[in-house]
């Protein structure tokens, strides 16, 4: 089976790609969508929605386990009003965010590319899935 090639024809890492997937299902889940900007309030509705309206930041992922002694991830990201927004991706939402951790740190290893590029590589070809396939998400 070959997963790395989609339709547009970018090509993902296939190691990526059933997280980036799995991102993707996130769509407008409620836990963390409808979300607005405490600054602005412009409303966004979905992951999608968010993606697509939002500049990404440099340090734009990252693993708080460590620091908060609970697996979640924050997406940095910024509103069109120049505020940083922020989505917490927990366990309940993401369910396998241990093995996602784990999968950049082995890429990171076998590739010789520090955690901080592979992290900013997933992140690029995450969003960039997520607008690609946005209109197929859509009920
Ligand atoms: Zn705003």
């Amino acid at each position: 089976m070959e997963y790395s090639r989609t339709r547009e024809g970018f090509n993902y890492n296939p190691r990526f790609l059933e997280f980036i997937e799995l991102f993707a299902k996130i769509g407008a889940d409620s836990r963390i969508f409808p979300k607005k900007c405490g600054t602005c309030g412009a409303l966004f509705r979905s992951f999608p929605d968010y993606i697509h309206s939002t500049e990404p930041l440099a340090h734009g992922l990252q693993d708080y386990s460590d620091v908060l002694d609970v697996p979640r991830t924050m997406q940095y990201r910024n509103c069109r009003c120049g505020s940083t927004l922020t989505i917490v991706f927990t366990k309940e939402v993401y369910p396998i965010l241990d093995r996602f951790w784990e999968m950049l740190g082995k890429e990171s290893k076998e590739t010789g590319q520090p955690l901080k590029e592979v992290v900013s590589e997933f992140r690029d070809q995450c969003n960039r899935y997520i607008i690609a396939h946005d209109s197929a998400q859509t009920e």
